[in-house]
Formats: structure tokens, C-alpha cells, sequence
């Protein structure tokens, strides 16, 4: 007779992802559900996969009957700007009046306010921003979450940035991820000479590496910002003293950055609204995985999103991620993101939760911990208030968690309200 820390019982549907490796086109179309079942959970990690009539008999200190709900592993956002200072509500009227997003950087707003906010900030009170956006996260079900930096711009605030990443890997139950993004923008005072800029941001790497802030280098290759080859030679840089890195790619011009992502062989490219059939075409042949990011074409209020159905059929690996930003995305909640893939990007059900689950781990280097529920893997998992998988994308834009357990332990209980997650 087994005995556990903890038992879900009566699970109505539950999604394992089981599989090897990121699920690459065709593979994103089936989703093995297991009803009726079980997960066991010894020393915060899962010990037991199987059916009530398999389970029975079996003793825990803790058991949770989960009543006919859906369960599935905790979701993973691999792409957030969540360090930043201040807000960018006024932002919204203005591209109301159809002022685009590249005017709007042109005349010192968008992100240079943010960098401004967020120089003037300190740490603390950084500290205290990102964990409020985090603890809402959690609530919403993301155990594993990315975090750029990149409004600071200068030495000072980037490293400021990634220091609240790293107090907050230390001290918040969220598994976090950390990636350098200095090269975002090209701030003011560098506004004639990027090249320069970019050289100040690669003598950073060094600090950054020796202090273990970041694993992941990431730059913003785009029209007005930074062209293919000043990413080419900044993420070789990266690279080169061994960091993994990933491109904010084809976001809005076609400019080969997904080609450029193949060719560095970068654990992600993301946006990719502009990426070509010949980008779509070497991603499938890739370890690179699209991460798509259609919250923040709704935002924009573009007309065009992301070819997620090209590049499924292609054979791409693709992920999903709210892009949580104060400027073109400010929201925590990927299960919105996952009703915009179902309407915007015509995704099935099936093919998002690969999306936000194993796909968006291996997007982030966490392929082999998070998205799924296996034996000896920690116990990061989601209680959902829903029947069944694709209730959570069509009834859109509220938070159906019951309960997220992390490493084991109930972090936020019963409603999916903010006021409820625990951090004790
Ligand atoms: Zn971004």
C-alpha cells in the first residue's frame, strides 16, 4: 500500500503532455487525456500517474478530490517584460488616434518613458512591482516565467533589473528565468550611434555572467531599432561567452530576424508576425521554437497576426506568452492569450496547450522540468474550475484556476482570486 504527501483524486481530465521533446508541428495536434485519474505527489515532486480503480487502497497526509475538474501541469509564460517602473495608460488614447507605436518611439514616449520610470525607481520599489505582477501570474496558473530586462538602458538599471529577477528566483515560489535584454532600444542619448550603444551593453555580459544574473541574451531586431547584423554581432558576442540566446524577431517588418534566429541556433524567436516562408521553412527544420505572442497584436490593434497555422503545418514547434509589458501588452493573463491563439491565430485546442506547456518550456530552457507531468518531476500543477481542456480558451478573458499547486504545495487556493495567493 502507497503512501503520499498529497492525492488528487477523481480528476476528470487530466493532460500529462507526456512525449519527448517539444511537440514540432503534427505533434501539437493530439493531446492524450487520462480520465478519471490520479497524481500522487511524495517529497514535492509526482510520484504516481493512474486511474481511481488503480489508486485505490493507496493513503496520503492530504487528499485533494478534484471532483470531475481538468487538471494539467502548471503553464509556462516564456516571454515577459516584467521588471519596469511606472504605467503607460495615456498611451492608449494615442493610439486610439491611430498614432503608431514607431511614432510614438520616435517622439521620446513608448518605451523610453518606461526607461525613464524605471531609472528612477529603486530597487525596492522594483522589487515590490514585479512581485505584485507575479503573485497575479501565479493566480492565473504560470508556475515558470520568463523575465527580460531592458529599461534601464544603461549599466546601472539593467543590472538593477536583473538583481530583482534574482532576489525574486530566491525568494517567490515562481520558477524564474533570466534574460538580458539591454539591447531593447536605442535610448536618446544614443539616438545617432547605436553601434556604440550596443558596445556599451556587450561589456555588461561580463558582470552579468560572473554574477549568474541571466542566462538568456535577447535583442530587439526591428525597423528604427536594431538591424540583422548589429543582432548577428551582438548575439555572437552572447554566445560566445556562453550565454543561450533568443531575438524579438519580424515583429512588425519582415527583416530576416527569423532567419537570423535558425542561424544562431537561438532557443527562441518571438513575435515572428512578419516571418517569411523561407524563415517558416528553416524554423521547422530548427530546434528554434516560435514563440507567438498574440496579445500584443490585439493590443497594437493590428490587423495581422502571427502565421501559427503555416507554421504548424510547416512542422515549427510553436509556444505561447503574454509578452506582459507596460506599452504593447499589459496584461499577466496567458489564459486570455490562449483565447486570442483559438480566435486570432486559429490555433485548436489541442495545439495551445502544447503551446503554454511543454513547448513554452523548451522556449526557455526548462524542457526536461516544467510543462508536463511525469514521474520525479516536481509537482507543479494546475486545478482547473473547467470540464474539460478547451473550455479554458473559449470562455475567454476570466481566470478558471481552482487551485495551483507548486513544488507540491497549495500557492493559491479555491477561486483563482488575486487576494488568495500565499506566499508563506
Ligand atoms: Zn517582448
Amino acid at each position: 500500500m502507497s503512501h503520499f504527501d498529497t492525492l488528487i483524486t477523481n480528476i476528470g481530465q487530466l493532460l500529462t503532455m507526456e512525449g519527448n521533446g517539444p511537440a514540432k508541428g503534427e505533434q501539437m495536434k493530439t493531446l492524450p487525456v487520462l480520465e478519471n485519474a490520479v497524481i500522487g505527489l511524495k517529497d514535492e515532486k509526482i510520484a504516481f500517474i493512474g486511474t481511481n480503480e488503480e489508486a485505490e487502497g493507496f493513503r496520503a497526509a492530504q487528499v485533494i478530490d478534484a471532483n470531475g475538474k481538468l487538471v494539467t501541469p502548471g503553464l509556462v509564460d516564456p516571454h515577459t517584460h516584467l521588471v519596469f517602473g511606472g504605467s503607460r495608460e495615456h498611451e492608449l488614447a494615442l493610439k486610439q488616434q491611430g498614432v503608431p507605436y514607431l511614432e510614438i518611439l520616435k517622439r521620446g514616449g513608448g518605451i523610453l518613458s518606461t526607461v525613464r520610470a524605471t531609472r528612477a525607481a529603486s530597487e525596492e520599489e522594483l522589487f515590490a512591482k514585479a512581485k505584485f505582477h507575479l503573485n497575479r501570474m501565479l493566480s492565473y496558473g504560470v508556475t515558470t516565467v520568463e523575465a527580460k530586462s531592458g529599461y534601464g538602458l544603461d549599466e546601472e538599471t539593467e543590472l538593477k533589473q536583473l538583481r530583482v529577477v534574482q532576489r525574486l528566483q530566491q525568494e517567490h515560489p515562481m520558477d524564474l528565468v533570466s534574460t538580458f535584454l539591454g539591447a531593447h532600444a536605442i535610448p536618446l542619448e544614443y539616438k545617432d550611434n547605436p553601434d556604440e550603444f550596443l558596445a556599451r551593453m556587450a561589456t555588461l555580459l561580463h558582470t552579468i555572467q560572473k554574477e549568474e544574473l541571466a542566462e538568456f541574451v535577447d535583442i530587439f531586431c526591428e525597423t528604427g531599432v536594431f538591424t540583422v547584423e548589429q543582432s548577428r554581432a551582438f548575439l555572437q558576442a552572447a554566445k560566445f561567452l556562453g550565454f543561450a540566446v533568443k531575438i524579438h524577431a519580424d515583429e512588425i517588418d519582415p527583416l530576416g530576424g527569423t532567419e537570423l534566429a535558425v542561424e544562431l541556433g537561438a532557443v527562441s524567436g518571438d513575435h515572428l508576425v512578419g516571418a517569411s516562408d523561407v524563415g517558416i521553412a528553416q524554423l521547422a527544420k530548427s530546434n528554434t521554437i516560435a514563440v507567438l505572442l498574440p496579445g500584443t497584436s490585439f493590443y497594437l490593434g493590428k490587423e495581422k497576426y502571427a502565421r501559427a497555422r503555416d507554421m504548424i503545418e510547416a512542422g515549427v514547434a510553436v509556444a505561447l506568452a503574454t509578452d506582459f509589458n507596460p506599452g504593447s501588452s499589459p496584461t499577466e493573463n496567458l489564459q486570455l492569450i490562449m483565447s486570442l491563439a483559438a480566435l486570432k491565430l486559429n490555433m485548436t485546442p489541442e495545439e495551445i496547450w502544447h503551446a503554454v506547456t511543454v513547448n513554452a518550456a523548451y522556449a526557455i530552457n526548462r524542457g526536461e522540468e516544467a510543462g508536463r507531468i511525469a514521474i520525479g518531476r516536481k509537482a507543479d500543477i494546475v486545478i482547473w474550475d473547467a470540464p474539460n481542456y478547451a473550455y479554458i480558451p473559449y470562455h475567454y478573458g476570466v481566470n478558471h484556476v481552482h487551485t495551483v499547486l507548486k513544488e507540491g504545495k497549495a500557492v493559491v487556493k479555491k477561486g483563482g482570486y488575486d487576494v488568495n495567493v500565499s506566499l508563506s
